[in-house]
């Protein structure tokens, strides 16, 4: 129940599927301090997380049962977990060695950020495409699942994944819109900054969705003209207009407010942090940019 927890931590973010054999050591802190609460290796929290949401065909079919269910009701998840915390205190196991990581000892609404991304039109499609793959896995392991069990599976396991993306893209930008520099720290969580990704979720592989370099973080009006392809980033990191854009800029005092000069020069990153990588940058200005970058 808690590795399931991991799934929803937000700082750290814990993903699974980036820590194996000789880079265990670099797992978050916290993956550290579970395993050393149970008394196991650190690579069995992260392959239990793995077992659960499905992505190890020979994991147990309980495991992913219990991750649907919570997914399905994250309301009764976050009762059990302040339950297992409740109990864990009461046995003397301080926060030291067990943390409260969904810091519900402290917080009681517990947000939901970042799923706009998923509005995509090709989410249900690319969905049941891999849930037909997850079921094939399963059945060599003699695990019939419905399709419609690995069809919550797959869709939950892409909520979570995003919503870890997400968390860590906005952490990185430090809740600022890249293209405009808008800030609006004192109304976090009203969604004013959202999160997306650079290559889209649906053409991404696992590996891409996840990685936070995939992502910008931007107000509503330059998120959606960056996804519909108006603007772009080059290499370099210099912000271009569409020739469309240029021209509406000229003809609508709106578009000449939003994108005239209040638009940066170069994508505002935080110093120290690592700008999203060109391998994304190039597929966004070949395939999402209404215009070419020369
Ligand atoms: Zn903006």
């Amino acid at each position: 129940m808690l590795c399931y927890g991991l799934f929803l931590a937000d700082d750290p973010v814990v993903d699974p599927h980036r820590y194996g054999g000789g880079t265990m050591h670099t797992a978050p802190q916290l993956v550290h301090d579970l395993a050393a609460l149970f008394v196991r290796p650190p690579g069995s929290i992260t392959s239990k997380m793995m077992n659960l949401d499905g992505s190890r065909a020979n994991g147990a079919k309980y495991e992913v049962q219990f991750f649907m269910e919570m997914g399905a009701d994250l309301a009764r998840f976050f009762g059990l977990y302040a339950t297992a915390l409740q109990a864990a205190r009461h046995m003397g196991i301080n926060a030291r060695r067990l943390p409260d990581f969904l810091r519900l000892e402290q917080v009681t609404e517990y947000p939901l950020i970042g799923l706009d991304d998923l509005a995509d039109s090709r989410f249900d499609e690319t969905i049941e495409k891999e849930a037909a793959q997850l079921r094939a896995a399963k059945l060599q392991h003699n695990q019939e699942l419905s399709a419609a069990e690995t069809t919550r599976i797959v869709e939950h396991r892409a909520r979570v994944g995003h919503r870890a993306f997400a968390t860590e893209v906005l952490r990185r930008f430090d809740f600022t819109c890249g293209f405009c520099g808008m800030a609006p720290h004192s109304l976090r969580g009203n969604r004013l900054i959202v999160a997306s990704h650079i290559k889209p979720w649906a053409d991404s592989s696992n590996r891409e969705r996840r990685d936070p370099r995939n992502g910008i973080a931007a107000c509503p009006t330059h998120d959606a003209a960056f996804d519909r392809g108006l603007i772009t980033v080059n290499g370099g990191l210099r912000v271009h207009r569409s020739r469309g854009l240029r021209a509406s800029i000229e003809a609508d005092t709106g578009i000449e407010h939003n994108f005239g000069e209040s638009l940066r020069d170069a994508l505002i990153v935080p110093s120290g942090v690592e700008p999203p990588r060109k391998t994304y940058l190039r597929w966004h200005h070949e395939h999402i940019y209404r215009d070419s970058l020369s």
